[in-house]
């Protein structure tokens, strides 16, 4: 008799389900049972998407784009996209360098995908986006995490990623702004850490998803425009789920040199064809109705930045909370490490007590700090540090 397989693969085994989504969840299962619950977990923006988006979107609906699209994305928004990097960055890319994916987070996997096999390194900074490990882990490769915390101001050094390169290093993944902290390389830190990766021939995936969620005048730097050759190894990923409100549209994109871009197109044609054809008909408008879509994101940016401020100065006012603030993105990551307690079990504790939900930061391979997502209310913010404080006093 042989014995029984395995019932799930080792690729099942292995991934860790997303902790951010189980902790929303979980904030939400207790709010629909009735609890005041301030929520802090939800990494989207809590504004609905802009009106002409929509608008765009409904008009492609009753006119017929319903059927497949080209799998890379329909030709007007690849060429809106290659046009948007040329205005925003000076950045020179043909529509053939473009894709667009169901989502940021499958442009993140498909570009590991295409250039990561088994038995390569990744380095990924830490405090990370949940995604990056699982995601490496999924290729085959492994994940080689480097702790960049707030003495550095959650940046990774160039000696650090110097020390953490070995043969089989093949990628590094950046996110700046950053998820969790919010945390920008200036032009200076980025082109030294980039200066490294080229004299090791690393490939970069550099997730600009946060890209135009920046504060006092911070600007956002890409790798790619620093040089051909760092062009030619970068592989941009953004979206528009982030600075439009676009969340449960499901739209990414990828700017990438021309071999990596087709391979990209390639894996996603057998993956999931193109992403939803009206929806990019929505996301064109974005790109393409400039005017509204600049009153939009102001207006958005105003909101986030008045909360930004008011959480960064509440947390630290709190005796054993330290907190930077944040350049950009929509989170602050609290050092909660004095309080002796780890960030799951000091996470628990504020849910079930308190009813605050925050994200501890071992989820994102930075134990002794939360992640608070400023993207609601100012009145659950206000109210929800209230609580925090409160909570502290009790430890
Ligand atoms: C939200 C997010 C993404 C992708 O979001 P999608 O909704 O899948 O487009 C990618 N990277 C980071 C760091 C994010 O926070």
């Amino acid at each position: 008799m042989s014995s029984a397989p395995a019932p799930l693969s080792v690729w099942s085994r292995n991934i860790s389900p997303s902790p951010t989504l189980a902790v929303d969840a979980k904030a939400k299962a207790l709010q629909a049972a009735g609890e005041d619950v301030c929520g802090f977990a939800a990494g989207e923006p809590d504004f609905d998407t802009p009106e002409h988006i929509k608008e765009a979107c409904a008009a492609a609906l009753r006119s017929g784009k319903t059927k497949y699209a080209p799998t890379p994305g329909i030709p007007a928004l690849r060429d809106a996209i290659a046009a948007k990097y040329a205005e925003d960055y000076g950045l020179k890319v043909s529509a053939g360098q473009v894709i667009v994916s169901p989502g940021g987070k499958f442009s993140c996997y498909l570009a590991i995908l295409a250039v990561c096999s088994p038995g390569d390194e990744v380095i990924i900074p830490a405090p990370y986006w949940v995604s990056y490990p699982e995601m490496v882990k999924l290729s085959g490769a492994t994940p080689v995490c480097v702790l960049a915390d707030d003495t550095t101001g959650f940046k990774l050094t160039p000696a650090q990623l110097e020390a953490a390169i070995t043969p089989r290093t093949r990628l590094l993944i950046l996110n700046s702004p950053s998820n969790p902290t919010g945390a920008l390389y200036t032009k200076a830190e980025m082109e030294a850490i980039i200066a490294v990766a080229l004299k090791h021939n690393l490939y970069v995936m550099s997730d600009e998803i946060y890209e135009h969620l920046l504060y006092d005048g911070a600007v956002h730097v890409s790798p790619a425009t620093f040089s051909k050759e760092a062009a030619d190894r970068t592989i941009i990923v953004s979206g528009f789920s982030k600075t439009y409100s676009m969340t449960g549209w499901r739209l990414g994109t990828t700017v990438a040199p021309a071999p990596i871009a087709k391979a990209i197109a390639e894996l996603q044609s057998q993956m999931t064809s193109n992403a939803t054809t009206f929806a990019q008909f929505g996301a064109l408008a974005a790109l393409t109705e400039k005017a509204k879509t600049r009153a939009a994101l102001d207006q958005m940016l105003v909101a986030f930045d008045r909360r930004r401020r008011f959480l960064h100065a509440e947390l630290n006012k709190i005796d054993g909370i330290k907190c930077l603030l944040a350049e950009g993105a929509f989170y602050l990551f609290p050092n909660i490490s004095s309080f002796g307690l780890s960030s799951e079990e000091f996470c628990t504790r504020l849910l079930d007590t308190q009813k605050v939900a925050a994200v501890h930061g071992s989820a994102f391979g930075a134990e002794g700090y939360l992640r608070l997502s400023y993207a609601t209310s100012d009145e659950i913010i206000a109210k929800g540090v209230t609580r925090l404080a409160e909570f502290c006093k009790g430890l």
